[in-house]
């Protein structure tokens, strides 16, 4: 099945339900609605002359229009590029001109950053060959570029005839989507991805947490990134559940009105996004009682901060679930019938019609409870990065295993533990250190608000533990009394020998915690 056809059947299933709140706009959307703006929309990508296969970026952070973008392009059978919001001038020409998109559809600014003038400076300069046409959104004009509405206006009864044909011959196969991964340990890459990997496997997380029409699901995390568009919208799409956007980009008081008034049963965030919530100096102000489950994924899960949604944010049957772009993206979950020390403590199991696996430096599997790279297998993983046959065969082998660079543990029942990146290791003195560990021992610590560990060069050790903490507000600490805390508790050589307090984490805009660049600040400072 195409996520087009799909798309179909839940419009006319469920009509006349809500599919659509977006709170920022002013949005309310039945699936009728939403149906009809999507036909609306393919019907006015198709006058542009884009043709079945044509690449069109959207760089845009949570709006209608991306959604409506995502299903167009979906029905009229267009690859959807999401470009990230973050990007600036140099990384937005080298995604377009990577995967070659003929049209840009893009939102006047964000904070920051001119969109507007960084594409038609580009533009006018030459350097996006590829491009024919850009769509801004918004009701004023900008020379060189078509406004949104008026493209979604355009289409006649030929464009509809034409949509009509074009939709029996799309395959499921067929690439739909160039996701680009989060950046959190450098270059973002592109993964291809086909209407059969992303729409299964919105499915199956869907059904991991019950969804039902009844289901109201806030979606604070960015919609060009899987979390939002795959595991967010494809989720609701496959259940016939409504979508909630509280802001556009994350931002914690937004989200937890969005969730009160909306009514919201279910919360999507990676844990940084929980954290800034739990500590919202206005968290107790707000009626959560209407949630019942959601997801925390992207990174390590610290269990405190797992048990304080459970309990503090009414999300009883909250579950955890990991994956990557690469991978559709979720591999593993925990459903909500799970026993509650699963859920908040692993990632769950393998996910229906994927295989996983745990192997060792030589690529055997490794016995159940031992620390390897996590491998998966299955619908799931994508056609490749674009157009990048290396890249693709160093990470998918010729088997078909995709290698995530992950390093995880299973039990005796299946369920999987992430232990850390591969890259993030840390080995001192000859003992592998994982993070993770000693980040998950410092969340105890009644002070610390959050914790990133990362290994510094040492010229006696090979590696030394660092620990950036990020302290309640209000709190002050020292690195003395830090260790002494860990003093008996964790081995010696996990204790932190630097530890730094800070205010922020460099991060993605994914909300993860970019180690890389803490490493290299780390280094500069100890000089
Ligand atoms: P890049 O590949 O560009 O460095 P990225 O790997 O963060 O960035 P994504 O595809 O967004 O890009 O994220 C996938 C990664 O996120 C996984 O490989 C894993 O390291 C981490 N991750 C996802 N879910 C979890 C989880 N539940 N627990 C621990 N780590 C997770
Ligand atoms: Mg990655």
């Amino acid at each position: 099945e195409t996520i087009g056809g799909f798309f179909d059947r839940t419009v006319e299933t469920h009509r006349d339900r809500e599919a659509l709140v977006v709170r920022q706009q002013n949005v309310r959307w039945t699936w009728g609605e939403l149906g009809r703006r999507v036909d609306d929309l393919a019907a006015g990508l198709i006058t542009l002359g884009l043709e079945r296969g044509d690449r069109v970026g959207i760089w845009a952070p949570n709006r209608y229009e991306w959604t409506l973008a995502q299903f167009a392009t979906a029905k009229a059978g267009l690859v959807l590029v999401n470009v990230n919001p973050a990007y600036r001038r140099a990384e937005l020409e080298y995604a377009m001109n990577k995967v070659e998109c003929k049209a840009l559809i893009l939102a006047p600014a964000l904070k920051t950053s001119n969109y507007l003038e960084i594409a038609s400076d580009l533009v006018k300069a030459g350097k996006l060959p590829h491009l024919r046409h850009v769509v801004r959104l918004g009701a004023e004009k900008t020379p060189g570029m078509l406004n949104f509405d008026d493209v979604a206006n355009a289409g006649g009864n030929a464009e509809k005839m034409k949509l009509a044909e074009l939709g029996p011959k799309l395959q499921f196969d067929d690439a739909i989507n160039i996701q680009f991964t989060s950046g959190t340990t450098g270059h973002p890459k592109g993964a291809t991805l086909s209407h059969h990997n992303i729409l299964n496997n919105g499915y199956f997380v869907g059904e991991g947490l019950k969804l039902t029409p009844d289901d109201r699901l806030c979606i604070p995390v960015p919609l060009y990134h899987c979390f939002g568009m795959v595991m967010g919208n494809l989720g609701c799409l496959t259940h016939g559940s409504t979508m909630v956007y509280p802001a556009e980009a994350f931002d914690p008081l937004a989200t937890l009105q969005a969730v009160s008034e909306e009514r919201c049963t279910a919360l999507y965030g990676v844990p940084t996004m929980f954290i800034a919530q739990l500590d919202h100096p206005e968290f107790a102000k707000f009626d959560l009682k209407s949630l019942r489950t959601g997801i925390m994924a992207g990174s390590p899960c610290p269990i405190e901060v797992m048990k304080k949604v459970q309990s503090q944010m009414n999300m009883s049957e909250v579950t955890i679930a990991y994956g990557m772009t690469e991978t559709s993206p979720v591999s593993t979950q925990c459903a909500t019938d799970d026993p509650v020390e699963r859920r908040v403590s692993t990632v769950g199991q393998v996910l229906p019609h994927i295989e996983i696996k745990i192997v060792d430096t030589e690529g055997k599997a490794v016995p159940r409870g031992e620390t390897g790279e996590f491998c998966t297998r299955g619908y799931s993983v994508m056609k490749g990065y674009w157009n990048d046959a290396d890249k693709t065969a160093e990470a998918i082998d010729e088997a078909g295993w995709m290698h995530t660079g992950d390093l995880a543990t299973m039990d005796e029942q299946g369920y999987v533990n992430i232990v850390g990146r591969l890259k993030d290791m840390v080995i001192r003195g000859g003992e592998n250190v994982y993070p993770r560990e000693i980040e998950e021992f410092l969340y105890r610590h009644p002070k610390i608000q959050d914790v990133q560990v990362i290994g510094v060069p040492d010229p006696r050790y090979g590696e030394e533990i660092c620990a950036w903490i990020k302290l309640h507000q209000g709190s002050t600490a020292t690195a003395e009394e830090i260790r002494e805390f860990c003093k008996g508790e964790i081995a010696h050589y996990k204790i932190p020998r630097y530890i730094e307090f800070v205010l922020e984490f460099p991060m993605t805009i994914t909300g993860k915690i970019q180690k890389f660049v803490m490493r290299e600040e780390t280094i500069r400072k100890l000089g």
